[in-house]
């Protein structure tokens, strides 16, 4: 049988954010880009709300305007509300970074405007096709379209940016167990949420339930529909028996402050759950490849991290393959691997904090120095690589010390 081969300069699997910005960038420098896409677009993903790096990276490859443009809800901030506390921050209360805020996106609205960007500065997009197989000596991916003819896509270069596909690590065997707990996400949208009436109308509310059993995040729209998850450990899932929808009103009702926004809200999508969405990666990078986004490491949902981590490495992976092509010698353990990793760990030692209780005990001191606000404010914001912040330089003590230094005070909503 005769198959096609298609040849280019780059070849991108997949046609999410990580996949759009690297696209993007290498098109407007004049690469040839084929882009490698399985679902049809306009597709769902799970990921909905943004953080302020996002801007950032999207302004810095031409791809904000349309974004702005587009009429998503402005996120400001992220409040939490646990042991009848509200801990409210706002991007823009931040350690000097310029962007102080994101959006709310409906991601099937979102990725298909980067990735019509991506084609518009000049990237092929090959809709509906499947990467099966990759050759790591002949950087030559192997794929099938919806007719079920069968691509050979040879690169100089291929990036991974297939999401939770993982087509590297499944096919070359990086697959690497994360060692974070399992956990699921039960979530649905719905509309008639009673919104808060001021400034923190857009930002994402987070809701702890019980005793730090359970999280809720409320993610508003601009058209008036909201997402709504629950988030906890698979285990403590389990232990109810309930299929998704009863065990979602479940917690829902059973949470103060959710309970109260979601008093009149009606469900518009059957309650979907995902389980044990944590993984990672033995390498990230090999010779003429490299991955970035979801198909690396994700780690979870609570700061809404992932697709600020998905942009950035799709950004960086795009600098670097640049500077490859040209002939240039390039670390790319150090100068991508590495510097992905200094993100992703300030994140990690975020997420652990969060479910061992030491974030909550700083967010339930309501009076902190402005100077801890900020920089969590700007970690919160998607800032994870900002030297200046003392919680990049060394995440895990500056979380000790800066538990050391404030004391517990009670304060109710
Ligand atoms: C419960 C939950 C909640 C989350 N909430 C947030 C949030 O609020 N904010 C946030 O920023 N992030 C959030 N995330 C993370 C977010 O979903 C991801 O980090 C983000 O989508 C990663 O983007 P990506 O470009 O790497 O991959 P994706 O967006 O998954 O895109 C990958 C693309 O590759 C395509 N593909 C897959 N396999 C193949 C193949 N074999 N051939 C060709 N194409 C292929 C897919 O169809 C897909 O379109 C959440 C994740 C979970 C699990």
């Amino acid at each position: 049988m005769h198959v096609k081969e298609i040849v280019s300069d780059v070849l991108i699997i997949g046609g999410g954010p990580a996949g759009s910005i690297a696209a993007a960038s290498l098109a407007k420098k004049g690469y040839t880009v084929n882009v490698v896409e399985k679902t049809p677009f306009p597709r769902f993903v799970i990921g909905e709300s943004l953080l302020p790096r996002c801007n950032e990276l999207l302004e810095m490859n031409g791809m904000l305007e349309t974004i702005d443009k587009h009429g998503f809800m402005v996120k400001r901030g992220a409040c939490f509300e646990m042991d009848g506390v509200r801990e409210t921050y706002n991007f823009s209360e931040n350690i000097g970074q310029v962007h102080g805020t994101s959006y709310q996106v409906k991601r099937e609205e979102f990725d298909d405007l980067l990735l019509k960007q991506a084609v518009a500065f000049g990237s092929t997009l090959y809709e509906e096709t499947e990467i099966t197989a990759f050759d790591p000596e002949t950087t030559t991916a192997t794929g099938r379209d919806k007719e079920g003819n069968s691509l050979r896509f040879k690169a100089s270069f291929a990036l991974d940016a297939s999401g939770y596909g993982r087509v590297f690590p499944r096919l070359l065997g990086l697959d690497e167990p994360s060692d974070l707990k399992v956990r699921s996400a039960v979530f649905t949208r719905i509309t008639g949420d009673i919104r808060p009436k001021d400034e923190t109308e857009g930002y994402i509310y987070i809701y702890v339930h019980g005793n730090n059993d359970a999280w809720i995040w409320v993610i508003p729209f601009s058209d008036g529909v909201t997402s709504v998850g629950v988030v906890c450990s698979e285990e403590y899932f389990s232990t109810f028996g309930l299929e998704n929808e009863p065990f979602w009103d479940m917690i829902i009702t059973s949470t103060p402050g959710a309970a109260e926004r979601l008093a009149n809200a009606t469900k518009i999508l059957p309650v979907g759950k995902i389980e044990g969405y944590s993984a990672n990666v033995k390498s990230m990078v090999g010779k003429n490849y490299c991955m970035a986004g979801n198909a690396t490491e994700f780690l979870d949902p609570v700061f809404s991290s992932g697709v600020t981590l998905a942009l950035e490495s799709g950004n960086r992976a795009a600098l670097l393959i640049d500077r490859t092509l040209k002939g240039e010698a390039v670390d790319w353990e150090n100068e991508y691997a590495a510097y992905m990793m200094k993100g992703i760990n300030v994140f990690r030692e975020f997420v652990s904090a969060w479910y061992d209780g030491r974030l909550q005990s700083i967010f339930t001191v309501t009076e902190k120095p402005e100077k801890i606000k900020r920089a969590v404010s700007s970690i919160l914001g998607g800032y994870v690589w900002d030297d200046r912040n003392i919680f990049v330089k060394n995440p895990r003590s500056a979380m000790a010390a800066v538990l050391s230094q404030i004391t517990p005070t009670s304060s109710t909503i």
